[in-house]
């Protein structure tokens, strides 16, 4: 993945350069690569942007950086000049609707991925950009990637719209999609175009979606595609929907993944398998690149999504744990790619020079912090099991807890470094099927007062849909967490991520959890309502209201049922009482109210009780 020609390569500069006069002093008059980002531009290995342009400019190629344009005014999109080979487009690191929406559909007032915290993108950034820049350079190509184009790549339920859209390629007038994390994918797109070769022929690439016509479609051989429903069928059949979501959801490994096509109404969308994963080396490689964890300095106010992450190390990517409501599987996958020990703590090691280190490691983590360095025989070569998930229950799944520990150990006792945390969320059920003392450890060194871990629900045919692991495993961990605070001054306390209205949830479900709440007074700051976001198993079951897997019915929550349910969740708050009261009425569980002391709500309005910070009353 290194550069391709060294020799002919500038040093990487301070900042990727954001005007002509920033390209001026480095030299070039005509840039490669062009990216156009929803974001602001934050040089840090979390921001897509920084990451893919310094991997391309360390192989070789200029790139320069159009963040967040003002999307009515050609100006913006044309200040760089016209790309020698391709304008890059993302709406950020989020999804532009799920930037901008709650889960009640109420516009959000401000994005933490602006400075200032300031609205500067448009709904569905992707499209917008890529139509601007379309008009104004017609015969450029533009490649789209970033999490909206990647998680939108065909047919899909959108929330915002209530309806099925197209695949974004099909209404984007961009030339290629990638999806998923981009390295591979651009690097190629850049080296085949600079040697020459027409961008007609770049329908080869793993990890992209490109488009052919319809009649040239119908009249070749594709036998060794899988083709799912297309979209006149998708948007008009709710079974077809699922059989087309399961279907795609086979092919998402890089080993044993087809090619996947679907027909649109203009167009035919073709997937082609995913990249294959990144190795060791290469993930030490890309995440060592010279950045400088900063805004960009043209910018007056701080960008926020920044500050929690600023000195946070990226130790592996991918999740085998599979949550219903999370599309991860089908943009990082299920294979966890870690980087090595040493790599780590050389980051670290660099973080003790650079402006505003305090000597605290944020996080050390991915999507689940504890599967850095998880491994199985079959994830090189041939890939996850088609049939069934990986899960601690499965004898060739190698955890790795001892390597984190011993690599916690060595980041800790790094001259300047005082506290290394665990941000990410961890998987207490894989703790069970390691004896390592990896509880005990994060516990005296990692966490500050609370500790992070997200149940979503504890009524077991919900964390069934959920595909969490269920009640029994967290009740399980509670109590090794306990015996760890037994005897101690300064006890820390579990902050469980609960969920309201998934999918299979209903209120006596709710009311259940209620009371879980209560029963073991936990703090109920980390909750939060279902949103059906593009790609998620959960969203493919709010909109068919089935499973996609048996196409057996869903119980699916909505309207006021949904209110009941994220009231229940936050029972002890004096403005929900009436909607916990219906839902308790619902439930048949009028006996939770008043004032016994398993009681949710009190008998009467004019009675409120105090629950202290602990949940307590
Ligand atoms: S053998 Fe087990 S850990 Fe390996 S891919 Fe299959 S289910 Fe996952």
């Amino acid at each position: 993945m290194c550069s391709s020609d060294p020799g002919s390569r500038l040093p990487q500069p301070r900042f990727l350069p954001v005007s002509r006069d920033e390209a001026d002093k480095l030299g070039i008059s005509i840039f490669d690569i062009i990216f156009v980002t929803g974001d602001a531009y934050v040089d840090h290995p979390s921001f897509a942007t920084a990451l893919l342009g310094r991997i391309l400019w360390d192989a070789g190629f200029t790139v320069g950086v159009i963040a967040q344009p003002e999307w009515r005014s050609d100006r913006s999109f044309s200040r760089l000049g016209t790309p020698r080979l391709f304008f890059a487009v993302s709406s950020g690191n989020v999804d532009s609707m799920v930037n901008h929406y709650t889960a009640g559909l109420k516009r959000r007032s401000g994005d933490v991925y602006s400075p200032g915290g300031s609205l500067k993108r448009p709904d569905r950034a992707t499209i917008v950009y890529t139509d601007r820049i379309h008009a104004l350079f017609p015969h450029i190509p533009v490649v789209i990637g970033g999490v909206e184009a990647s998680l939108r790549r065909f047919a899909h339920y959108d929330y915002w719209s209530d309806r099925v859209r197209h695949g974004i390629l099909a209404d984007a007038p961009a030339d290629l999609l990638v999806f998923g994390m981009g390295e591979r994918q651009l690097l190629e797109a850049a080296r085949r175009l600079s040697a020459g070769e027409p961008l007609e022929r770049l329908i080869d690439i793993r990890g992209t979606v490109f488009r052919r016509g319809i009649h040239d479609w119908r009249g070749s051989e594709h036998s060794g595609h899988m083709v799912i429903p297309s979209f006149n069928d998708v948007s008009t059949s709710k079974e077809a929907y699922a059989r087309a979501f399961a279907l795609h959801y086979q092919e998402q490994d890089p080993f044993r993944g087809r090619p996947v096509a679907q027909e649109h109404p203009k167009t035919v969308l073709i997937q082609n398998p995913p990249a294959l994963p990144l190795s060791s080396g290469e993930l030490d490689y890309l995440y060592e690149l010279p950045y400088t964890r900063l805004a960009h300095p043209g910018y007056r106010e701080p960008v926020p999504a920044l500050e929690p992450v600023a000195f946070s190390i990226t130790s592996h990517r991918g999740c085998f744990g599979g949550c219903a409501f999370c599309a991860l599987a089908h943009h990082q996958g299920r294979i966890i790619q870690s980087r090595s020990e040493d790599s780590i703590v050389r980051e670290a090691e660099r973080f003790i020079n650079m402006p505003g280190f305090r000597g605290v490691i944020q996080d050390v983590g991915g999507p689940t912090a504890n599967m850095f360095g998880a491994s199985c025989d079959q994830w090189t070569g041939c890939g996850t099991c088609p049939d069934r998930a990986c899960s601690p229950g499965c004898p060739n799944l190698m955890l790795s807890h001892t390597r984190q520990i011993n690599l916690l150990r060595r980041l800790r006792n790094i001259p300047g470094v005082k506290r290394v945390f665990i941000g990410s969320g961890i998987r207490y059920d894989l703790l069970e099927a390691d004896p390592a003392p990896y509880l005990e450890e994060i516990c005296a060194h990692h966490v500050s007062g609370h500790l992070k871990v997200a149940p979503e629900h504890i009524v077991p045919h919900v964390t069934a849909t959920m595909r969490k692991p269920g009640p029994g495993a967290f009740d399980r961990f509670i109590s090794s967490f306990e015996e760890i605070q037994a005897g101690k001054k300064k006890r820390q306390y579990l902050v469980p991520y609960f969920m309201s209205g998934h999918p299979g949830c209903t209120i006596p479900d709710m009311v259940a959890m209620a009371l879980y709440i209560h029963d073991h007074r936990l703090y109920t700051e980390q909750v939060q309502d279902f949103t059906p976001t593009p790609m998620s198993l959960a969203t493919c079951m709010y909109y068919t209201g089935l499973d996609p897997f048996t196409l057996q019915p869903v119980h699916i929550p909505k309207g006021r049922e949904k209110q009941i349910q994220r009231a229940l969740l936050h029972f002890r708050e004096h403005e929900n009482r009436s909607l916990v009261q219906e839902g308790l009425a619902v439930a048949s569980r009028q006996d939770l109210i008043g004032s016994a002391p398993g009681c949710l709500i009190p008998a009467s309005p004019a009675i409120t009780r105090k629950w202290g910070k602990k949940g307590k009353e």
